[in-house]
């Protein structure tokens, strides 16, 4: 089984890599495939935040990190990916990803998607939070993997 994670991923944190780990051990083969969302208004580049997840997933050897913009079924597709994973931390999350997995169906009735629910320890963990922490100069060291707190504390200062 191959498997697809797309997200935006702007950036990685503990919560994502949660997801990572667990999906990497249901699927043979895992993407994590990072949308080019200009609509978000991103922090990081497409390019820089694929360079900082292979920075994190180094230690599994059936995980590639690829971008994309477009439909997600198109891309797995071309990836030859059946199964496209997406994190649930709260029902806050559950109809919009209710309705993205029921329009991906549609779109390709071959492609599931699988939800796996968050570890209670990241529940409460997005982008977002990591972002708007940072930017009052709060400490993210429990968010986020050193490499990415780094990258998150120079962008955010020359932002400044
Ligand atoms: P998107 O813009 O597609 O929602 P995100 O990077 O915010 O991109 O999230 C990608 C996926 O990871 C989504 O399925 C989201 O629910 C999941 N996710 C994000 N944070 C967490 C977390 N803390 N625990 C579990 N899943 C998460």
């Amino acid at each position: 089984m191959v498997g697809m994670y797309p997200g935006s991923f702007d950036p990685i944190t503990y919560g994502h890599l949660d997801i990572i780990k667990r999906a990497s051990k249901i699927v043979d083969k895992l993407f994590v495939c990072v949308l080019e969302n200009n609509k978000k208004k991103p922090l990081f580049y497409t390019d820089i935040r694929v360079k900082m997840i292979k920075e994190c997933i180094k230690e599994y050897d059936n995980v590639e990190v690829v971008s994309y913009s477009g439909l997600s079924v198109e891309l797995a597709n071309k990836l030859n990916a059946n199964v496209i994973i997406r994190g649930l931390r709260a029902t806050t999350d559950f109809e919009y990803e209710l309705q993205m997995s029921q329009t991906n169906k549609k779109l390709d009735s071959n492609i599931e998607t699988i939800f796996l629910t968050t570890d209670i320890k990241y529940s409460y963990l997005s982008s977002s939070t990591v972002k708007e922490i940072a930017s009052f100069g709060g400490d993210i060291k429990e968010f986020v993997p050193p490499v990415i707190e780094n990258e998150v504390k120079s962008i955010i200062n020359l932002k400044r």
